[in-house]
């Protein structure tokens, strides 16, 4: 927090200080204003706006510097000026101070305290800008709860302002009312307490709920008004249809299953989907065919004279399809029905929001179903690049036809597959120029682990182009060129094989959801609320087509929350829960990651303090020729709590599972390093981070302490 703003906290402070050392308080209170209305009353007879004017300044003071005595002020108000004029006046006048007290509270405050706790607050701050009229509304209703201290809160909060205004001038406008007219027979009342009868809270609670009563409403008649056009079936056939088999239909289908409802999986193509086929396994059973080859490469830093490999790529690629085969009966169709799911191979077509047409081999089946779950995943994006077609281009989903090494490849993209795809093929022979259009690769980690394994590419004979931007693929005396700009400049490119891995684009098209109307996101996803539901809610979307990642863990997770709540939903609706997402890019070195890096943090402007531990301090590391790498955790300032863990070195996707789950159920660096690790393994790198974090919090004064005490002690 700044110092001005420091001062004028101090400042406010000592006023308020001030305003009860001198007994300012004695005058708002209901007795006292009882006492003094003869008088007040005789004044603003003789001097009626002066009295309005001076009243309404005088409560906008009381309100806006969140001192009490807005209640006895407001009986005050229906004594002096009747029901009509007091309810104008103060309603204004204590909207204006409320805005008052909540514009000093975000102005004094809200910096800091989003600044400090933003990341905790953060769903309460969505909560707020998608529902804090509603919120706002109840607030003011329920009279247990402080006007002071709603205006106050709400200025913590992203709230605009012209919204707490209206919101809170109409919030507060029946209970105004209430002690107004409390006000106009203030000679009968004997306390503020007894104006509000349990029957008058009950009625203002109702009043409060009333919004979000009245928003659940609004959603249902929205909801009959995407399917007024849809003739529902009278039966349903099946609980639940899944379109798609891969990670995320999977699980849905799975859990689907595993709870006794009729479900029925929908694969155009082949079970098991990007994961088993295109994705993960084949990328991970390439990538330790490579790191094999490379290790035999050291073989002289494991005390060996000397080792060779003799290879032949389509040998390794052939290996690649024999790891899909060997995994593949996890996701057959033979298992999937022995867990009671009924599987069907074909293309699903959503007809209606309760039917699905399938063109199979034999020919179109009509399912209809009470729930339908869209797990179509995602499929490589093209740029469309000039000449590009003309080239000749693979992608994730091709490159596995492969049989033959390039001998120049380029690899268009500094993402996580081009990471992974380009360190592969350098392994094997290729001469692998990486070209990336942003300023380094692998952009969503921090600069300095992006530079690790950059320099790890380049040592490895890479030739990383970062800043270039692909402009055009030619054919110059039959040899296939890529033109980048760079720095205004073109760059030629020479390459045999073009590799495309510039991101992945979800599948809307085709299957119904235009026919539907369900929209998609700008970054072209299918686009579904907090419970993965489309406009119609009983279609849901998981995985790739819904984002926003595009990983097989975050598929699955999401697959559990579109399954219970299409089965479950009436009962009880989950909000899919995105609060500690984890991932890893399996790269040489290894980059693994949790919550917020220091990038983010700063963005963000979240303060954090960030604890690095060195691999290559590791003894383990050290004994497998592998000490390099690093383990940066960030933390709250002065507490052990996690923010985020970034790790890169070897295995860093199975080490950072420890901190995973210390972010998930909360538990700190202490915990952590108070916890014993096996030694020697990698994984001791945890505890040794959190070590250094401790180290930097050892209370000096009282080492300085003990020090005597022990001097002490040798006499
Ligand atoms: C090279 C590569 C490496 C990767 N490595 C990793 C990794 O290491 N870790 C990780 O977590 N993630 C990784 N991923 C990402 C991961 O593969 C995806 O996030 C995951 O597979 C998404 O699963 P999904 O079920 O959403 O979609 P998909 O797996 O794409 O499944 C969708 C399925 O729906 C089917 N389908 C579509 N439309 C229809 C229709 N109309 N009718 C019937 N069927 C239909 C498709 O045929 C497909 O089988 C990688 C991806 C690639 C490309």
């Amino acid at each position: 927090m700044n110092k001005s703003r420091l001062a004028l906290i101090v400042v406010i402070a000592a006023l308020v200080v001030a305003f009860f050392a001198a007994g300012g308080h004695r005058y708002f209170t209901f007795e006292s204003i009882k006492a003094q209305q003869a008088a007040i009353e005789a004044y603003y007879r003789g001097h009626p706006w002066q009295t309005v004017l001076a009243y309404f300044a005088l409560y906008v003071a009381v309100a806006g510097s969140s001192l009490p005595g807005a209640i006895p002020m407001t009986l005050a108000g229906g004594a002096i000026f009747g029901l009509l004029w007091g309810t104008v006046i103060i309603s204004f006048a204590s909207t204006v101070g409320a805005t008052l007290a909540f514009l000093a509270s975000r102005f004094l405050l809200r910096e800091w305290v989003q600044g400090r706790f933003g990341h905790t607050l953060r769903t309460i701050n969505e909560g707020i800008e998608k529902e804090g009229a509603f919120y706002l509304f109840t607030l003011r209703l329920i009279v247990a709860v402080p006007f002071f201290v709603i205006n106050l809160a709400m200025g913590l909060t992203p709230m605009r302002t012209w919204t707490f205004y209206w919101v809170s001038q109409t919030g507060m406008l029946a209970g105004t009312l209430v002690y107004v007219n409390a006000g106009t027979q203030l000679a009968a009342i004997d306390s503020p307490a007894g104006i509000l009868s349990p029957a008058l809270i009950g009625a203002f609670l109702l009043l409060g709920f009333f919004p979000l009563i009245a928003k659940r409403i609004v959603d249902a008649v929205k909801a009959r008004r995407v399917y007024a056009r849809w003739r529902r079936p009278a039966k349903f056939d099946r609980n639940v249809v899944v379109i798609g088999a891969g990670s995320a239909g999977l699980v849905s289908a799975y859990i689907a299953a595993a709870v006794k409802a009729k479900v029925t999986l929908i694969e155009k193509h082949r079970m098991g989907g990007d994961c088993l086929n295109t994705g993960c396994v084949p990328s991970k059973a390439l990538i330790k065919s490579a790191r094999v080859l490379s290790q035999i490469r050291r073989a002289r830093d494991y005390g060996l004279k000397a080792a060779s490999a003799e290879f032949d790529f389509a040998d390794v690629m052939e290996r690649v399809q024999r790891v899909i085969k060997t995994v593949e009966p996890h996701d057959s169709v033979e298992r999937y029905t022995a867990l009671g799911v009924e599987c069907i191979q074909g293309e699903a077509k959503i007809t209606s929001p309760w039917t699905v047409e399938v063109k199979t081999a034999n020919g179109t089946r009509k399912l209809a179903t009470r729930a339908i779950v869209i797990a179509a995943g995602a499929r490589p994006f093209v740029p469309p690049i000039p000449g590009i077609e003309q080239a000749g281009y693979v992608t994730s989903d091709t490159v596995w036809n492969l049989r033959k090494l390039p001998r120049r490849l380029t690899v268009l993209g500094g993402g996580p597959i081009g990471c992974e795809l380009t360190q592969c093929f350098a392994r094997f022979g290729s001469q692998v120029t990486q070209v990336e259009m942003l300023p380094r690769i692998l952009i969503r980690e921090d600069p300095e682990i992006s530079d690790r394994v950059m320099k790890q590419f380049q040592k490895e004979g890479i030739n990383v182009l970062v800043d270039h931007k692909a402009k055009e693929c030619r054919i110059e005396n039959g040899e296939k060129v890529l033109v980048c700009e760079h720095k205004g400049c073109d760059v030629r490119i020479p390459f045999d094989q073009l590799l495309c891995a510039v991101g992945r684009v979800a599948n809307t098209q085709g299957y119904g959801l235009e026919e539907l109307g369900i929209p998609v996101t700008k970054t072209r996803t299918v686009e579904t609320n907090e419970y993965l539901q489309t406009i119609y809610p009983n279609i849901y979307a998981c995985g790739d087509v819904a984002g926003p990642f595009q990983f097989t863990h975050t598929a699955s997770h999401q697959a559990w929350y579109a399954a219970v709540n299409a089965l479950f939903g009436r009962f009880r609706k989950f909000r899919a829960d995105y609060s500690v997402i984890p991932w890893a890019t399996f790269t040489d070195p290894e980059v693994a990651r949790v919550g917020l890096n220091e990038t983010e943090a700063k963005e963000k402007n979240i303060p954090c303090e960030v604890t690095t531990y060195g691999i290559d301090d590791l003894d383990r590391a050290i004994t497998d020729e592998e000490a390099h790498g690093v383990v940066k955790v960030l933390t709250v300032p002065g507490k052990d709590r996690i923010l985020g863990v970034t790790i890169a070195g070897e295995h860093a996707g199975d080490l950072i599972v420890e901190y995973i789950a210390a972010m998930r159920h909360g538990i700190g660096l202490n915990k952590i390093l108070g916890t014993i690790h096996i030694y020697p393994t990698l994984a001791e790198a945890n505890k040794y981070a959190a070590g250094v974090w401790k180290k930097a919090h050892t209370p000096q004064e009282l080492l300085r302490w003990i020090e005597k005490f022990h001097t002490w002690m040798r006499g």
